[in-house]
């Protein structure tokens, strides 16, 4: 590793004015049933009796071991623990994990500190003990309050548990999330609006609301269930936005809401094109070093990445971003938030200077896709709704 390191260091095409801030991501890769949409690192747990989580730990903690020469001396502003159900952990064994990470990273004393969680996988004592050992923010997978929507998408909990998870959700934490979808199988109108309201309901700060998208590579991809016209879908999409403006919310990025100081410190910090160490099963990061950066992909199994990680070895690619490739992939997270950024940042986080890019920026604002001025861009309305196009144009920019 301290070659590697060394390499990492060594004179490159560019060079980055500050580092970026740092956060790190913990992946859990397994659930109680793979949901038919899903194209997450996520597996079922086949094997007898619980998942390993002993030796899942153990291998997350070499994991983290051996990526602290990488990270050397940075601070971690926000921890993720996502998957995949994290939820399924004990109270035990998320108290270790998180003493393991501030045991070896230098974590802020107000890092935002979030867990996934499904219902189905909520007891109150348990998520007592986790915010206890310092989860301060819950996202909640509830993705619907209608039964036959939740059986559609074979979800493993009912309406009935979604309530009961949102009940426990909001007595033991004040800062929550919860992910919806819109665009279900044979989903109305009326049916989204009514899972809208159910969920505004709980007083949550924070919504993520995902309309239902057919992944390569999944159950549904193979068989597609019958998805609401393109025109309902849209509908949805509206009233959605002019709801949750109503209710106070603002829509920062393509599909996250929050109340004022509510966004997610975490995912913003990916939209900021910052930085991230992403350890466990398939994770991926991305790490900036005063000349380069780098992106990382550990094993993607459980078992052969628990077998790497306990060998020091989880990373299995590792490549150095191209400078070519550094403007799209930019534009990939920081046009994603309605606010857009800060000139400042782009060439902050990319080393690059604003005339790289200067062939893009006109064409997208001829297009009406960007506006501009010599502080800020920041896509159009017309730039969200052609949010792919926008960003093609800085491909090989
Ligand atoms: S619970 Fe979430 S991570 Fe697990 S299979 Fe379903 S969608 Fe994927």
């Amino acid at each position: 590793m301290a070659q590697v390191t060394q390499a990492f260091l060594a004179p490159g095409r560019i060079r980055l004015p500050a580092m970026p801030p740092l956060s790190l991501y913990v992946h859990f890769p397994w659930c109680v049933r793979k949901c038919p949409y899903c194209d997450f690192n996520s597996h079922e747990w086949k094997g007898e009796g619980d998942f390993p989580e002993d030796a899942y730990l153990d291998a997350l903690r070499a994991d983290l071991e051996s990526s602290l020469p990488l990270v050397w001396g940075r601070r971690i502003h926000s921890v993720f623990i996502g998957g995949g159900t994290p939820s399924l952990l004990s109270a035990r064994g998320l108290d270790r994990l998180l003493s393991d990470i501030r045991a070896l990273l230098p974590v802020d004393a107000d890092a935002e500190i979030t867990l996934e969680a499904n219902p189905g996988t909520f007891e109150a004592d348990k998520f007592r003990q986790f915010r206890a050992s310092g989860v301060n923010r819950l996202s909640v997978g509830i993705q619907s309050f209608n039964d036959r929507h939740l059986k559609s998408l074979g979800r493993i909990h009912d309406s009935a548990q979604a309530r009961r998870a949102l009940d426990v959700a909001a007595q033991v934490f004040d800062n929550f999330n919860m992910d919806l979808m819109f665009a279900l199988p044979g989903q109305s109108l009326d049916e989204c609006k009514h899972d809208v309201e159910m969920a505004m309901s709980y007083g949550s700060p924070h919504l993520s609301l995902y309309h239902l998208t057919l992944e390569p590579n999944t159950y549904f991809a193979k068989y597609p269930p019958p998805l609401p016209d393109e025109d309902t879908s849209a509908d949805m999409q509206d009233w959605i936005h002019a709801r949750a403006i109503e209710a106070g919310f603002e829509r920062y990025e393509v599909s996250a809401y929050a109340k004022p100081h509510r966004r997610s410190r975490h995912n913003l910090n990916y939209w900021q094109f910052g930085d991230y160490l992403g350890v466990g099963a398939g994770a991926h990061g991305k790490l900036s070093f005063p000349e380069r950066i780098i992106r990382q992909i550990r094993y993607k199994h459980p078992t052969t990445y628990i077998e790497h990680a306990l060998k020091q070895n989880a990373v299995q690619e590792e490549h150095e971003v191209g400078t070519s490739d550094l403007p799209f992939e930019f534009m990939l997270n920081a046009l994603r938030l309605s606010e857009g950024f800060p000139v400042h940042r782009f060439i902050e986080r990319t080393g690059l200077t604003m005339n790289s890019i200067e062939a893009p920026l006109r064409e997208a604002e001829a297009r009406g896709l960007i506006t501009r001025d010599h502080q800020t861009i920041a896509p159009t309305p017309l730039g969200q709704q052609f949010l792919n196009d926008l960003q093609a144009l800085f491909l090989k920019a």
